[in-house]
């Protein structure tokens, strides 16, 4: 699709954008800051359509050879560099120089896109640094990443800053509903992502919704589940490594919410409101302090995944704290 189809919450980043386009004032570095999900694709996606027309930059016309490129999925001017397993090297980084070193082929500006810009490397920063400080002519940098605070602040000065923010949680809410979401799926979606759309509608495909209620299944068990099954559990969830991390954000969440529910009177705070009868129930099951050390544990496992860890080990320990055993 082309052009600039409006991004829910994110108007003041495409206003931005837009002013510069049709000021011919575009600036040579643009950073879109903030967590995945909110959009920054689709923006993304109209300003590098813009550039890539050499007929109507505001609006892009779709029909001359760099659109027709650009839709095709491969205009020689778009540069896209993205995580080369964990990290952006230093090889990476200097490829793009060589090609930015070039005239445009096609359209009246070379674009260049690092998507996760948190994982340069530090020699990968400095040398992007560089080319941030002396930008060819008509050359836009694109960076992508969760946060300003990861990455070098040289790099980010060198930058303009468009924040991409969570929009609410109401407004996502009514979202989902138009988008054909049940009330309850949409409104628990809509806490669980934090407003962020993408993250929502991620959440609401089948396979992950499902995923979510059995987790919900094996948590809201506890505690009194008894000691075998705690060592199933840690031996069945540490078998898959690519889900322990949806399974310890669900963990939080659910804890978080028992919390809430075991000191407060605020039902409307409850993230997981689609499982709020089950929360309340389990919630009297547990002392304020137990529900304290269990997100601690919780959280720590998180903290300790990184290294190279017993995952299974680790998981036993939280299914006894949550079972409320002393290991
Ligand atoms: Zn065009």
């Amino acid at each position: 699709m082309l052009g600039w189809e409006p991004v829910i919450g994110q108007e003041h980043v495409q206003e931005v954008l837009q002013q510069a386009l049709a000021k011919g004032r575009l600036g040579h570095a643009y950073l879109f800051s903030g967590p995945e999900g909110l959009g920054q694709e689709k923006v993304l996606d109209a300003l590098a359509a813009s550039l890539s027309c050499s007929v109507n930059i505001l609006k892009p016309c779709g029909e001359c050879e760099g659109c027709r490129a650009y839709a095709g999925g491969n205009h020689p001017d778009l540069h896209r560099v993205v995580p080369d397993g964990a990290s952006i090297k230093l090889d990476q980084i200097r490829s793009l120089q060589q090609v930015l070193s070039l005239h445009p082929y096609l359209g009246s500006y070379r674009v260049c896109i690092v998507d996760g810009a948190e994982a340069m490397t530090i020699q990968a920063a400095n040398s992007f640094l560089k080319m941030l400080e002396e930008p060819g002519d008509r050359v836009v940098f694109i960076l992508l990443c969760r946060s300003t605070q990861s990455l070098p602040k040289t790099v980010v000065s060198r930058c303009q800053v468009l924040p991409f923010r969570p929009i609410p949680l109401s407004v996502l809410q009514d979202r989902l509903q138009e988008e054909g979401a049940p009330p309850n799926k949409a409104q628990a979606a809509a806490f669980l992502s934090g407003g962020r759309p993408g993250e929502a509608q991620r959440l609401l495909q089948d396979e992950n919704w499902q995923e979510r209620e059995r987790i919900i299944g094996d948590l809201g068990a506890f505690p009194g589940v008894g000691g075998a099954r705690v060592l199933a559990l840690a031996e069945e969830w540490s078998k898959d490594r690519e889900k322990v991390d949806l399974f310890l954000d669900m963990a939080l969440l659910w804890y978080r919410d028992l919390l809430v529910l075991a000191t407060t009177d605020r039902k409307d705070l409850v993230v997981n409101c689609d499982h709020l009868p089950e929360l309340v129930n389990q919630a009297q099951r547990y002392a304020p302090g137990e529900l304290l050390r269990a997100l601690e544990s919780i959280e720590g496992c998180r903290s300790k995944l990184a290294g190279n860890v017993n995952l299974r080990l680790l998981l036993e320990d939280i299914f006894f704290t949550l079972e409320k055993e002393v290991v």
